[in-house]
């Protein structure tokens, strides 16, 4: 009887002890996940590794039904750094990824809670965020996790399932918590890299891209046009007697020009166009896959724009021109395959000299670079 008794309870705390280890091996499991997740997070590099990792990958790894991500627009760039111009990306993820306007919704960032919410409280909470979920109906259980950095709510993460025992009030949110802390880092971190590739590769006074970084991008659309054998356009501009403004209306009212100058490109041109300041008063821009027909009328109509738009700046009225030069990639090739930095200084020796000729056939004009044989 007695011994029957001990052995019972051998087996109970055998029972124990195993379903002890499992737990443990089970944690263990989850912890290397959480950690493996989260050092991948913090090393991404740009914001596509991020946006792949957070937005979708996150599902497949910690099998969950969706996941969506808010982020505090502070800085007023934080869908322009996070998308990388990428228009078409950014409306892909439009319901995962949210991003909110201090001014706009203002209330809704003052109602986010600086802790973890977990259980279906978070959905009741923040209906907004599930809004637009194609399988919001499926949702059973959420972990809202605020990503707070220096105290601040900088936005949050907001991880579904369908299984309504997955986040429950109360339950273990260690690993949540350090996840949370990881994606903070991480968010952070990226748009801080964005920001400062955005400094360096900028003009300050007309906020055109600078020459370092119109060289980078030249070099890389020449090099994906001549693999698709499709053309490309260099185009550059520069302002007629900008010597004789300054002198007339001040150095003031010559930086105020350049800027209206770049505002005005940037509206005859394509997103994908390269617009970037080359030197003092003068402007480069590359159109990929344009024709050199379409290029031409291009240039005629922003030369027209340009002479046409009478500068106001304090009360001082006057007009300027610019003389446009440009060179066609495709005029420029021959049969014989040439490395692309040779095509790359080619075509903007070709551009500038159509300029000259623009400048000396008068100004206000567009000239072409008749093509020579390499
Ligand atoms: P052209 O029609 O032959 O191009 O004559 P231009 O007067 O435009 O050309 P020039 O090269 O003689 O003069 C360019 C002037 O641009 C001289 C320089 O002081 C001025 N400049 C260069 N950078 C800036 C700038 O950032 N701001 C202002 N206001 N002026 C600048
Ligand atoms: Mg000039
Ligand atoms: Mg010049």
């Amino acid at each position: 009887m007695m011994n029957e008794s001990i052995y019972d309870q051998n087996q109970e705390l055998q029972r124990k002890l195993d379903q002890l280890l499992k737990q443990a091996r089970a944690n263990e499991k989850k912890q290397e996940l959480y950690e493996t997740f989260g050092f991948e997070i913090i090393g991404a590099s740009t914001p596509k590794q991020l946006r792949d990792l957070l937005l979708s990958q996150i599902v497949s790894r910690f099998q969950l039904l969706d996941v969506v991500l808010c982020l505090i627009d502070h800085h007023k760039d934080t869908e322009r750094l996070f998308f990388d111009r990428d228009e078409e990306v950014r409306l892909q993820l439009e319901n995962k990824l949210q991003i909110l306007d201090t001014l706009k919704d203002a209330e809704i960032i003052q109602s986010l809670v600086n802790r973890p919410l977990l259980g279906v409280d978070a959905l009741k909470k923040y209906p907004w965020m599930i809004a637009n979920l194609k399988a919001k109906n499926q949702i059973r259980s959420a972990a809202f996790l605020p990503l707070l950095r220096s105290d601040r709510v900088i936005g949050a993460l907001l991880m579904l399932s369908h299984d309504p025992h997955r986040y429950q009030e109360g339950v273990g949110t260690l690993f949540l918590q350090k996840l949370s802390a990881m994606t903070a880092v991480a968010v952070e971190n990226c748009l801080n890299q964005q920001r400062l590739k955005e400094i360096s590769y900028q003009d300050v006074l007309t906020q055109a891209y600078n020459r370092r970084y119109f060289d980078l991008r030249f070099k890389d659309e020449i090099a994906r046009c001549v693999r698709w054998d499709d053309d490309l356009i260099c185009m550059f501009l520069d302002v007629d007697y900008f010597k004789k403004i300054n002198d007339t209306y001040g150095h003031q009212t010559g930086d105020l020009v350049l800027r209206r100058m770049v505002s005005l490109i940037k509206e005859q041109v394509r997103s994908c166009d390269i617009v970037a300041r080359y030197g003092g008063e003068e402007f480069v821009v590359a159109l990929p896959s344009t024709t050199l027909q379409a290029a031409h009328e291009i240039a005629e109509r922003l030369r027209l724009a340009i002479c046409s738009t009478p500068m106001s700046f304090l009360n001082k009225q006057f007009r300027v021109s610019v003389s446009i030069g440009m060179a066609s990639l495709r005029g420029l090739l021959t049969a014989q395959q040439h490395d692309v930095d040779f095509i790359c200084s080619t075509l903007l020796d070709s551009a500038d000299k159509a300029l000259y000729e623009a400048k000396e056939g008068g100004r206000n004009q567009v000239a072409v670079y008749v093509s020579r044989i390499l």
